[in-house]
């Protein structure tokens, strides 16, 4: 772990670094954040995770108070000062201390902080012979009431998903939209794979869009493996020949088996085993030096 903390400019000791319980961040949730990752001392897509955190912000309108240019560059800076070679990264944006009341405007200025760390999400044995998961009762938010594309502070909705996949056994979650499509997994973005082509929901089926998820996209077109965005059901993930989940910091981590049902043969896919490989692959080639 790195022994500080960017706040609002500087670099804090981690046990010092400190916001106001006044903070509209702690009291209701106001704020927006990102999930990085660095390799080999190189930050991972660094400008699409800076655009999507202003993206986020701009959603909430939020303002933040400093340039991405200068956020990239304490993003940076935090890497360098963390001594680590690879881990983890999280910008936080809150809505400032207030009053109580919901008001933003009764906010003073943002707070920015940046962690940063290491991180291992699951354990490597389920990397190696691929994950079971399962579907929760508990719906996606709907995009009419608070948008799931916003990275916000306010994660329950994906927490009580967690919290439902824990009690019945599974590290993830399958959390379906309004309508009883496949929206996403509580930290990742879900993928399917039927003769060879692979499918996952779009956005608008209640989902962040994920840069892994674009990240794979992209390393499987270059393997000549189409991609489509489509909707689909349950039954479909049940009856796949491989099924896998992306996210920052999962990464890519194959499914095994989906509310019981044994997705192929119940071993990581072909595809999916290739993907992974070449998404590790290019994490190690590409990214912004930390220096
Ligand atoms: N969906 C949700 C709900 C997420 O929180 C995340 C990020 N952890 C993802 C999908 C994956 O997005 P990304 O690949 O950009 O990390």
């Amino acid at each position: 772990m790195s022994k500080w903390v960017w706040l609002n400019g500087q670099l804090v000791e981690r046990e010092k670094a400190a916001i106001s319980v006044f903070d509209h961040g702690i009291l209701y949730g106001d704020g927006v954040f990102e999930g990085i990752r660095f390799y080999d001392r190189k930050v991972f897509k660094l400008d699409e995770h800076i655009d999507r955190l202003f993206n986020s912000a701009k959603i909430i309108m939020l303002e933040i108070p400093i340039s991405k240019d200068e956020l990239k560059k304490a993003v940076l800076l935090s890497c360098r000062e963390s001594g680590l070679a690879n881990g983890y990264i999280r910008p936080v944006v809150t809505r400032g201390s207030g009053a109580l009341g919901l008001a933003p405007w009764r906010c003073s200025n943002p707070n920015i902080f940046i962690i940063v760390d290491t991180l291992q999400l699951y354990p490597q044995e389920l990397y190696d012979n691929g994950m079971p998961i399962v579907t929760v009762a508990t719906r996606r938010n709907i995009p009419e009431a608070l948008n799931p594309m916003i990275k916000s502070l306010n994660y329950l909705n994906n927490i009580m998903a967690k919290i439902e996949a824990k009690n019945a056994g599974a590290e993830e979650a399958i959390m379906l939209n309004h309508d009883g499509y496949v929206a996403e997994c509580t930290g990742d973005n879900i993928f399917i794979i039927r003769n060879g082509v692979i499918y996952t929901p779009p956005v608008y089926a209640g989902s962040l869009p994920g840069i892994t998820m674009s990240t794979v996209i992209e390393l499987a077109a270059g393997m000549g493996i189409k991609t489509v965005e489509k909707m689909f059901t349950r039954a479909e993930v049940y009856t796949s020949d491989e099924c896998f989940l992306t996210g920052t910091a999962a990464e890519v981590v194959p499914v095994i088996s989906v509310d019981g049902r044994i997705i192929g043969d119940g071993a990581p896919g072909v595809l999916t085993r290739k993907l992974v490989d070449a998404f590790k692959d290019y994490t190690r080639k590409s990214g912004t030096p930390v220096e």
